[in-house]
C-alpha cells in the first residue's frame, strides 16, 4: 500500500473505538447485526437497537460515560442535563467522571397538543441561570428532535450549551454545528421489502422486535379497586 491510500491514524483509531463500544453495546443484548430485520415502521433493515437494554451493565455504562466525561474535560461544565430513564442513567455517570464534577438535572419529555416537549421541574430551574455551562446527554440520536427542543429549553433560561454527549448518533442528524461527541456514530440503511437485498438473498426475516411490540404487554400490578 502507498504511503498516500494509508488512511489518517486519527481516523483509524475512531474506528476501532466505534467497534469497541459496538462490541460493549452487543454484550448488553442492545445491539443486534448482520440479521435480516422487520422494523415497526415495516422496513428491513440488518441491524438494530433495543434502547431499554443499553443501560442495563453499569460497569459499561460507567466506562461509557467516562469515555464522553473524558471527551469533554478540558471544558468547565456546570450542569449535565438529559430527559429519559436512560440517558439519566448515563449522564450521572458522565457528571462522575468528569473533573468539574458538575449536579445532573433531568428534563420530562411529553406531548402536548400532538408536538413533543421538554420541560424543566420547577425545582430544576433555579439552579440554571444564565450563563451556566450546560453538556447535554443523550442516549440514542435518531431524529434529533429532543435535543433541539433541550437545546431551545437552556437557551431560554439564558444558560450555555458547552456540547452534546451520546451513545450513539445517526450520522444523518443536523445538530446545527454544535460539538457533538458520540461513542458511535453511524446510519443502518433501512429498506422497503420491494428493493431490500436481504430479501432477494432470501434470508429469513426476523420479526422477533415487532412482535414483542404487539404481542406483549409489559409486566405489571395495579391496587386493588375499593382498597
Ligand atoms: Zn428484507
Amino acid at each position: 500500500m502507498s504511503a498516500g491510500a494509508r488512511k489518517d491514524p486519527a481516523a483509524v483509531e475512531t474506528e476501532v473505538r466505534e467497534k469497541i463500544h459496538l462490541e460493549i453495546l452487543k454484550r448488553t443484548g442492545a445491539y443486534h447485526a448482520n440479521d435480516h430485520i422487520l422494523l415497526p415502521s415495516g422496513q428491513h433493515t440488518s441491524e438494530y437497537i433495543e434502547k431499554t437494554l443499553v443501560t442495563t451493565e453499569p460497569s459499561f455504562t460507567e466506562g461509557l460515560g467516562a469515555v464522553i466525561a473524558k471527551h469533554f474535560a478540558q471544558w468547565p461544565v456546570d450542569m449535565v442535563l438529559s430527559t429519559g430513564p436512560g440517558a439519566l442513567i448515563l449522564s450521572h455517570c458522565v457528571a462522575r467522571a468528569h473533573p468539574s464534577r458538575p449536579i445532573v438535572v433531568y428534563g420530562a419529555k411529553g406531548l402536548s397538543g400532538g408536538k413533543r416537549r421538554v420541560s424543566l421541574p420547577v425545582e430544576f430551574q433555579r439552579l440554571t441561570r444564565p450563563g451556566t455551562k450546560v453538556l447535554l446527554i443523550e442516549d440514542l440520536v435518531s431524529t434529533g428532535s429532543t435535543l433541539n427542543l433541550l437545546i431551545n429549553l437552556v437557551e431560554q433560561l439564558g444558560a450555555l450549551v458547552v456540547g452534546i454527549g451520546c451513545l450513539w448518533r445517526r450520522t444523518s442528524v443536523d445538530l446545527d454545528n454544535r460539538p457533538v461527541f458520540s461513542l458511535v456514530s453511524r446510519d443502518f440503511p433501512t429498506y422497503d421489502p420491494d428493493t431490500c437485498p436481504f430479501c432477494k438473498k432470501g434470508v429469513p426475516l426476523n420479526e422477533e422486535f415487532v412482535r414483542r411490540r404487539h404481542a406483549r404487554r409489559p409486566s405489571s400490578v395495579q391496587e386493588p379497586k375499593g382498597a
